[in-house]
């Protein structure tokens, strides 16, 4: 991996699945991860698939029919987690399996009730049984940011020596400062001998609204993966987001040299079928991608914003694929209909786009506008009478042998 490119490893499907309202259907999931492809992600975290049959469906139907992105599947240091991601993942392209085991002595010693040298055979073991299904394994350290130092080096070195190919650092409790955790990479990658060998990942939450902060200041202490979600959704507070990453990099970068594949003119849309799929919005003065995000009230701003955007806006909201001048009426044609649709994150064939319209104009006639609520409505409405007259035909079921999940832990969170 070249010195400023950094991968963008999306875990909404995964992480930000996992937080409270937010679970999708497996042809949810489908339709976010083509939008992810569309948007330009490096990786996509299709889910957890010893989780249930139906992550495991899901990984297994998105590994099938994106192509373009790397297709990742998280697993514990368990034989039955990386067996079904293995089998979950082998349709792909490209897969990746993704291990994690807690590292620190809180989580060790209360939670997984395991000394450290378990721990580190645990792991080690794990990597070398996920290479058999991949050569691309990641592997994190769960609760890295407060480990003890010199266990969490000793146990990197370990994994890099068994096969593992990025190593994800989790800020898991959103607990870091963004200073410290620039040391906390930079520390790592002076002690772990191989450390030349891996790309290093950051993983952070936003229970202290650091999320984003801590990751970019986790590239600056040597971090070349990040791993982020669409809206910030994830457990508790959620995870750092993807489009205020990858903006404070496009906007800020002569302090962030640095460049990812993604097309920020992707972003609103990708944002937009979000919200539409979990019926969860943002909050209005979300950055990049709120509903107040680009607007301007205070006459003084104004004033600026007509003799000079730049007075008042760092970024152009078609930059990120916001466009508030197109509205929708009864005068609209199809082309706008379709264009709006577009940008809200649904891309409709031509017979649906025929129903879709048809049913604009009748509610245009009704109640003279169509806002994006509406139109998004009328989609879910028209595709989803569309899904029921062809229900698709069975998924492939899971393995029988992991028909029945342990119910003592519960799969609600890894990294
Ligand atoms: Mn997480």
């Amino acid at each position: 991996m070249s010195g400023n490119r950094l991968t963008i490893f999306d875990t909404t499907l995964r992480d930000g699945e996992q937080a409270p309202g937010f679970s999708l259907r497996i042809d949810e999931k489908l339709k976010l991860a083509h939008q992810l492809k569309r948007l330009g992600v490096d990786i996509i975290e299709a889910g957890f698939p010893i989780a249930s049959e139906a992550d495991a469906e899901a990984v297994r139907m998105i590994a099938t029919h994106v192509r373009g992105p790397v297709i990742a599947g998280l697993a514990r240091c368990h034989r039955k987690d990386i067996e079904r991601a293995g089998w979950s993942l082998a349709p792909a392209e490209r897969r990746r399996i993704h291990v994690f085991i807690a590292t620190s002595d809180l989580h060790l010693e209360r939670k997984l009730r395991m000394s450290r040298e378990e721990c580190l055979r645990t792991a080690m073991a794990a990597v070398k049984l996920a290479r058999n299904y991949t050569d691309d394994v990641q592997f994190s350290a769960e609760d890295a940011t407060r480990t003890d130092p010199r266990f969490l080096w000793q146990v990197i070195e370990a994994v890099i020596q068994s096969g593992a190919k990025t190593i994800n650092l989790p800020d898991t409790v959103g607990y870091s400062t963004p200073d410290e955790i620039t040391s906390f990479f930079e520390s790592v990658l002076a002690h772990v001998p191989s450390s030349d060998q891996v790309t290093f990942s950051a993983h952070c939450h936003d229970d202290l609204g650091l999320a984003v902060a801590n990751t970019l200041s986790a590239i600056n202490g040597g971090a070349r993966q990040v791993e982020c979600t669409v809206n910030g959704i994830g457990e508790r507070a959620g995870n750092a987001s993807l489009e205020e990453i990858v903006m404070a990099i496009r906007v800020r970068a002569d302090r962030l040299p640095f460049a990812t594949g993604v097309d920020t003119r992707e972003i609103f849309a990708s944002s937009q079928l979000l919200t539409s799929l979990t019926g969860e919005g943002v909050q209005a003065n979300k950055a990049i991608v709120g509903r107040n995000a680009f607007a301007h009230e205070a006459g003084i701003h104004q004033d600026g914003m007509l003799k000079d955007r730049r007075t008042y806006e760092i970024m152009r909201p078609e930059e990120v694929g916001v466009s508030a001048t197109l509205v929708l009426g009864k005068h609209s044609g199809r082309h706008a209909v379709q264009r709006r649709c577009e940008q809200i994150g649904h891309t409709l064939e031509r017979h649906v786009l025929d129903d879709v319209y048809r049913a604009v104009i009748a509610h245009a006639d009704r109640e003279k506008t169509v806002s994006d609520a509406d139109l998004a409505s009328i989609v879910a409405r028209v595709t989803g009478a569309a899904a029921a007259s062809e229900r698709s035909k069975p998924l492939a079921t899971a393995a029988q042998d992991f028909a029945s999940t342990p119910a003592e832990v519960g799969y609600g969170h890894g990294v």
